[in-house]
């Protein structure tokens, strides 16, 4: 079946169609800067010459028919009617405490996103205004909703409450949520197919490094705790992103600096994390160039990175009670020997030993053990693909509601 998969930001549409028969991916691209005068798009059909235009997009609609006026170019050939997409998946960030699987896109579902938009306000409002571009330039195809925090709602109340008065989680819900559900469940499905393990058995510790960062511990196939949590803004240090800091900061900064909540969160969010630390970039790529180059800062800001990882990796291997394998995908976690290495480092108490050849050189995109062979616990890279998690949970539920209205 012929999926379309759209990942849609406050300016951005990410699609890819998807082959769900063969699991290959026909076409990707992204279309960025949707409302300024010059858009981005980046078109990358699969085997063909990739392009790259600037157009004037004014908004998500006008995004989602570029989108199909690319597809059906004759010259590319990647389809030749509309009605050659079968199913379209959206992914939607936030899910809160009501969508524990994907779920076919009705006005329930539509106004339950809504009803989020104070949980993930950065992230849902974009998310439904692509599911209705997609609905009014497809309306005849079944949509469906696939959550990021989907794969985290098996997470226990001891895992999942926070240390305040229980009636704000009655109240508002506030909890931890996790995010990068999907890329979670992807790795972690791929290390039980290639050691040919059952879920049941095993324990499994996976890294999501990248702009965005998170670790879960995935306990008998099933998430137990995740460092994201009533936001994406919590655990790891990210890109812009703080992680775990002690609320009190902020009572002191609002103080001492007149900050307002608005400051506030901007501070947080886009201010801090990698970027905040060195004062120079949030691209580990550029900081890990400055680090080496011997700027203080970017080598601070990685250290303060790699640290936060193997604190998350040590208390998950606590409450796990063990560990059979550390994955390590997303952006940083699949290309960055060095992050990987520094992560770990010092960990052979806990059974985990590096195999710095094998770690220094794996081969792009593709699935690499990297501990040595006596460490007790293994190490793999692992490609994620949140794309394809979408499109075959897209094109089951557009199935089996082709054949039940009730589903
Ligand atoms: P993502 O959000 O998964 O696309 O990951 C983006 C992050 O991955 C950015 O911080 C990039 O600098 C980082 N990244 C990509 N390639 C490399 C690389 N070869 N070495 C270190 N970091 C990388």
């Amino acid at each position: 079946m012929l999926v379309l998969v759209i990942n849609c930001g406050s300016s951005s549409v990410k699609y890819n169609l998807i082959d769900t028969e063969n699991e290959k991916n026909v076409c990707k691209g992204v279309i960025e800067r949707i409302g300024a005068v010059t858009s981005i798009v980046k078109h990358e059909p699969a085997g063909q010459k990739h392009t790259k235009h600037t157009l004037n997009i004014a908004n998500h609609t006008d995004a989602l028919q570029q989108i199909l006026t690319y597809l059906l170019n004759p010259e590319s050939q990647i389809i030749s009617s509309p009605d050659e997409i079968k199913a379209v998946g959206h992914r939607v960030v936030h899910g809160g405490e009501m969508f524990k699987d994907s779920v076919l896109i009705d006005e329930d579902v539509t106004a339950a996103i809504e009803q989020a938009f104070d949980l993930a306000p950065l992230h849902n409002p974009p998310n439904l205004k692509g599911i209705q571009a997609a609905q009014k330039n497809l309306p005849d195809v079944p949509h469906v909703a696939v959550f990021d925090t989907a794969f985290h709602h098996s997470l226990p109340n001891k895992a999942f409450l926070y240390g305040i008065p229980n009636r704000f989680y009655r109240r508002y819900k506030i909890r931890k949520y996790g995010f990068h559900g999907t890329s979670h469940y992807f790795v972690s499905r791929q290390y039980y197919k290639l050691v040919n393990q059952k879920a049941e058995d095993t324990k499994v510790i996976s890294c999501h490094l990248g702009n965005g960062a998170s670790i879960a511990a995935v306990d008998g196939g099933k998430s137990v705790d995740t460092s994201m949590g009533f936001t994406p803004l919590s655990g790891l240090v990210m890109g812009t992103r703080s992680g775990d800091i002690d609320p009190s900061i902020l009572f002191y900064l609002i103080e001492k600096e007149e900050l307002t909540l608005a400051n506030v969160h901007a501070l947080l969010n886009r201010h801090s994390g990698l970027l905040g630390l060195s004062g120079y970039a949030s691209d580990m790529r550029d900081l890990i160039e400055e680090a080496s180059n011997g700027d203080r800062r970017c080598q601070q800001a990685i250290d303060v990175f790699c640290y936060k990882i193997k604190q998350y990796i040590g208390s998950y291997i606590a409450t796990m009670n063990g560990c059979d394998a550390i994955i390590f995908t997303a952006g940083i976690g699949e290309n960055s020997p060095l992050i990987r290495k520094r992560s770990l480092e010092q960990m052979d108490y806990l059974g985990i030993e590096i195999d710095d050849k094998k770690n220094d050189s794996p081969e792009r995109g593709t699935i690499q053990k990297i501990s040595t062979e006596s460490s007790r616990t293994e190490v793999y890279v692992i490609p994620t693909n949140e794309e394809l998690v979408i499109a075959i949970d897209t094109a089951k539920i557009a199935q089996a509601s082709d054949q039940s209205p009730w589903v």
